[in-house]
């Protein structure tokens, strides 16, 4: 998996201060998509041991304390990149107790597939669904347009 770019410290995507990670790869081409510059699986840099290391202190760091996490990119869920986004989430819950994990994908979470199901158990929220030009909504809090959910994923499951 290759990342974009990385935000030790956020302030807007997601509640709270957090720390951000774009990964490299989306294969659902939104039109009017925001970060095409990530679309393809081998821009950016090679995400390894080092870079995850580099997170968890983040998360751990007493003099900037840290909310979560969120995952976004690209997209996280892309079938090349979910393995090591599991790996990334089992060692954060790991390592860093306490902390949420935000994820945004353009997929939606009826149609995941196994796979994605494992990572997307593991988090606190999915932000799902393709970017749709024509519901393009500025004033919504972290998504772009009004077909996409901000879902809590424990309420979901005991829901479905
Ligand atoms: S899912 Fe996000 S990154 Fe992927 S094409 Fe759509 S808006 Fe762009």
């Amino acid at each position: 998996m290759n990342y974009c770019q990385y935000y030790p410290v956020d302030v807007v995507n997601g509640p709270g201060t957090r720390s951000t990670l774009f990964v490299a790869g989306c294969e659902h081409m939104c039109r009017g998509c925001y970060n095409q510059s990530t679309w393809r699986l081998d821009v950016g840099h090679k995400f390894d041991e080092k870079m995850q290391q580099q997170i968890i202190d983040d998360l751990n760091d007493p003099e900037i304390p840290k909310r979560g996490l969120s995952l976004s990119g690209g997209d996280p869920l892309h079938p090349a990149n979910v393995i090591e986004i599991l790996a990334l989430i089992e060692a954060i819950r790991e390592h860093c107790p306490g902390k949420d994990i935000w994820c945004w994908t353009g997929y939606q979470i009826e149609s995941l597939s196994l796979p994605q199901w494992q990572v997307v158990k593991l988090i606190d929220v999915l932000v799902d669904g393709p970017f749709k030009q024509e519901q393009r909504s500025p004033q919504l809090p972290w998504r772009g347009s009004a077909n996409q959910r901000i879902i809590d994923v424990e309420h979901w499951l005991n829901e479905h």
